[in-house]
């Protein structure tokens, strides 16, 4: 059992004989070190992981559980194959692993012990609402795959929100009522997060995480993540019950020392399978029959985990390994060191690195649209960037992080699943946010001392690239505004974007 499949209706489970059967679960220190993880992150997938070992403990089945200092196997691989030999049993039932890489190691030991006369059985991951061979039937050989058509493919597939064949509400998407931006005094009384009092298993391994990964990035100060399906339970409540009903309205909205606003915070216990999206789903739906929450915060929320979860590792599956290598822009650039610490002159990334750091968690616009426009247009290594978000959120999982990096942050897959770039100048993070304010550099100049580095480097992303973007209709627009410019300034920006592009580490 993997440390992200903490679901008791795990597939790997069908059929589990007390009598007979045993389960394995390792605590693999590679698994902790292949990224520079944050603490939060090694201490959610620990503690997680034995708070589930518990309540396999309680129901009297056999569980070998090797921990972190009490086993010298390095990885996951290694101690598979000396428990092997140890228990030899006839069959090893595995739930197909999230990862590329860790499904080429359950592939490899099928083949192993094939040779010793054991069976592999690999299983679907019955967590998805759509299994990866059914998503590639839906894609066919389309070389584009757009969200929106699987999103209303699995709405009907599912009767999600509908009305018979027809979407409630007579529209299929609410974008329009979404997406707001606070006035200039901000959000106002975001309700609170529910709290979770780290136990003694909890603490345990916070204290073992402060030790043994001493020099990883991240504090462990602010730890509050759901580690039981309880936690998880309870969670998912308060969400629906406190920040359902604003979650549409200010979605893309941020503020400076407000990392969750009317955000779920779901993801890490979805993605260990603490929660089943159908219930996710279910609850959110009830919300609004019941008249909890409006309809687009609900239509909102619901295409996030039945749209662009689903279809993210659904495009993960369909385009590894090629797309760990992607690089469309042929960008190197290695990543500032601010990225690590939070050391940056512009408000903006200052805020969404420093709340990462300390909670290992920003929501989906900070990633995309102030750390991930920065990466894009900077044009830093895609592979870089990819092993920074793999590091440093505590939600992270290849499967998940990887297609929303490469696909939809840096294009590097040339637009396999988004229709243009995601880029933006500093205008964009002045009208969603606070952070320009307190800033050094002005979001509306575009060269000098004063320039905001986003702009400089948008306009000539877009002189850079400009011939593309005219032949698309999504961003022909932008061109249109860049050919607005006299020659000279553009000429201009040019000049002192390459300047900055020499000195990241100082901006
Ligand atoms: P909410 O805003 O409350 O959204 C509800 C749920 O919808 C999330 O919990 C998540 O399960 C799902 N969701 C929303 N957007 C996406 C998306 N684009 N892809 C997949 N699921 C989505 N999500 C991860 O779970 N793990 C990652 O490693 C991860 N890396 C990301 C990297 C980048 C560069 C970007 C742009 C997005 C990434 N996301 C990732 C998606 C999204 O940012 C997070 O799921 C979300 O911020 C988690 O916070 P939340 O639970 O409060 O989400
Ligand atoms: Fe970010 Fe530019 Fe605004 Fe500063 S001025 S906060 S760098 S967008």
């Amino acid at each position: 059992m993997l440390g992200d499949q903490l679901n008791l209706d795990n597939p790997a489970l069908n059929g589990f004989d007390p009598e007979q059967d045993c389960i394995l679960m390792v605590e693999a220190p590679a698994e902790a070190t292949l990224v520079w993880n944050h603490k939060a992150r090694i201490a959610l997938f620990l503690a997680a992981m034995r708070h589930h070992a518990e309540v396999l403990r309680s129901r009297g089945w056999p569980l070998r559980y090797l921990a972190t200092g009490e086993h010298t196997h390095a990885s996951l691989y290694a101690a598979w194959q000396t428990e092997i030999e140890l228990l030899q049993p006839e069959r090893v039932c595995i739930c197909e692993p999230g990862e590329w890489r860790l499904m080429q190691q359950v592939q490899q030991l099928k083949t192993w012990c094939a040779e010793r006369s054991c069976r592999v059985v690999i299983e679907d991951d019955s967590h998805f609402l759509i299994s990866s061979t059914e998503f590639q039937a839906w894609a066919g050989t389309k070389r584009q795959l757009l969200m929106e058509h699987f999103y209303r493919h699995m709405r009907r597939r599912l009767n999600v929100l509908m009305d018979g064949s027809e979407p409630w509400g007579g529209q299929w998407n609410f974008d329009q009522e979404n997406r707001g931006a606070f006035g200039r005094n901000g959000p106002a009384d975001i309700p609170a997060q529910s709290q979770f009092a780290p136990d003694a298993i909890t603490r345990a391994v916070l204290t073992l995480v402060e030790e043994r990964y001493a020099d990883h990035p991240g504090s462990l100060q602010n730890f509050n993540w759901a580690v039981t399906r309880e936690q998880a339970l309870a969670a998912l409540a308060d969400f629906i019950r406190e920040r359902l009903p604003e979650f549409g309205k200010y979605q893309d909205a941020m503020w400076t020392d407000q990392p969750f606003l009317y955000h779920s915070l779901l993801s890490p216990a979805l993605n260990l399978k603490l929660l089943n999206p159908r219930e996710v789903i279910a609850a959110a739906e009830a919300a609004w029959r019941s008249g909890a929450a409006p309809l687009a915060a609900v239509e909102g929320f619901v295409r996030q985990i039945l749209g662009w979860r689903e279809f993210i590792r659904g495009v993960y599956w369909r385009d590894m390994p090629h797309l760990a290598a992607a690089n469309h822009f042929d960008h190197q650039q290695p990543l500032p060191k601010w990225f690590w610490t939070g050391a940056t002159q512009m408000a903006c990334q200052r805020a969404v690195v420093r709340q990462t750091l300390e909670h290992g968690y920003a929501h989906h616009i900070q990633r995309l649209m102030i750390t991930g426009n920065f990466a894009l247009l900077s044009g830093l290594s895609p592979q870089a960037v990819s092993e920074w978000y793999l590091s440093v959120y505590v939600d992270a999982v290849e499967w998940v992080e990887l297609p929303n990096v490469a696909g939809m942050v840096l294009y590097a897959n040339g637009g396999r699943f988004t229709s243009k770039p995601y880029v933006a100048s500093g205008a964009y993070v002045k009208r969603m946010s606070n952070y320009c304010r307190d800033c050094c550099y002005r979001p509306e100049v575009r060269t000098g001392a004063e320039a905001c580095p986003l702009t400089v480097f948008y306009w000539d992303f877009l002189r850079r690239h400009q011939e593309t973007l005219a032949a698309n209709p999504r961003t022909v627009l932008m061109v249109k505004n860049l050919q607005r410019m006299a020659p000279d300034e553009i000429e201009a920006v040019a000049t002192y974007a390459e300047s900055l592009r020499k000195n990241l580490d100082q901006l």
